[in-house]
């Protein structure tokens, strides 16, 4: 079935999620460098800090969901049994290979379709090197794709004595990334966080709020008040898809207050390989999102949604 272009109301904003998640291992410079061509708007990092303060590209504070941390530094767990980002300088961290996704629990793939986990030999970059490669390509294929940083659990990393919102907003700031006209948009689950970030460290730059599931129905019941509170501390939301279609005729009203208020909305995760029970395919998903007012997606497979809205 085509869509004619006119039939996208809302939905006009592609982040490619992780990379290009759906065809190499997330996170990967590979992953970044066969994003984009495909020309989303945005590219997302994750961000962790390492033992020696540095700010790296990795979806977990955890190594070994994605590297073979357990393999090289078997004595490192801590007595959880987890190998933790923030206790490996980075010159121990280059040493790791980036493999696709497992379950900790289960030593299975989580997306069994997708790169094989042997093979090709993948690194965890950091902020600096993945903001390099973008830009680098940006130049070099004379386009603007913007950066979509995620600050990865501010509070754990505060515990270990560390201020990864700070560590972050002065590298963006070394590239650029600044004021609310530069490309980027910053990303956090922690709304006390993002308070901090505005107030006390300043930032200009467009911030989005992270709500799973359950913060979506907390959204659906927020008071006109606490929406107009929000609004005065970010620029958009970043909210779970399957939280938005939980209780659609509420979501498509909170959304449209959003909107008023000026905020944006983007849905995580679109991914032909896990999609929402109810759809069969990416485009039904799309349709429906775009019908509830979502603005823009992260998406594993920039090329397909891309495909389908522009
Ligand atoms: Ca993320």
């Amino acid at each position: 079935m085509a869509i004619a272009q006119s039939d996208f109301t809302n939905l006009k904003t592609v982040i490619a999620h992780r990379g290009a998640s759906g065809y190499l291992p997330e996170h990967s410079l590979e992953a970044i460098a066969m994003a984009h061509p495909m020309n989303p708007d945005y590219i997302e990092p994750d961000i962790v800090l390492t033992k020696d303060s540095q700010a790296i590209v990795l979806h977990d504070i955890h190594l070994d969901t994605t590297t073979n941390v357990a393999e090289l530094f078997p004595d490192r767990k801590r007595n959880d049994g987890r190998y933790y980002a923030i206790d490996f300088s980075l010159a121990e961290i280059k040493t790791l290979s980036v493999h696709e996704r497992i379950d900790i629990r289960t030593g299975k793939r989580v997306f069994p379709d997708r790169f094989p986990i042997v093979g090709s030999e993948f690194k965890i970059p950091t902020l600096r090197e993945e903001i390099e490669l973008i830009q680098g390509l940006n130049k070099s294929r004379n386009i603007d794709i913007g950066i979509y940083p995620e600050i990865k659990e501010p509070e754990f990393h505060n515990n270990e004595g560390k201020d990864i919102s700070k560590i972050v907003l002065d590298i963006l700031a070394d590239y650029g990334y600044k004021d609310k006209e530069d490309k980027v948009f910053l990303q956090c689950f922690d709304l006390n966080e993002l308070k901090r970030i505005r107030s006390e460290l300043g930032a200009r730059l467009e911030l989005i709020y992270l709500l799973n599931s359950r913060g979506v129905s907390s959204l659906n019941n927020a008071s006109d008040a606490e929406l107009k509170t929000l609004s005065e501390v970010v620029d958009g939301l970043g909210v779970s898809i399957n939280g938005l279609l939980r209780n659609q005729n509420k979501s498509k009203e909170s959304l449209a207050k959003l909107h008023e208020l000026g905020l944006v909305v983007h849905g995580w995760t679109v991914r032909k390989d896990s999609l929402p029970s109810a759809f069969k395919d990416i485009e039904s998903l799309l349709i429906k999102l775009d019908e509830l007012g979502v603005d823009g997606v992260f998406t594993d497979f920039s090329d397909l949604v891309i495909k389908i809205i522009k």
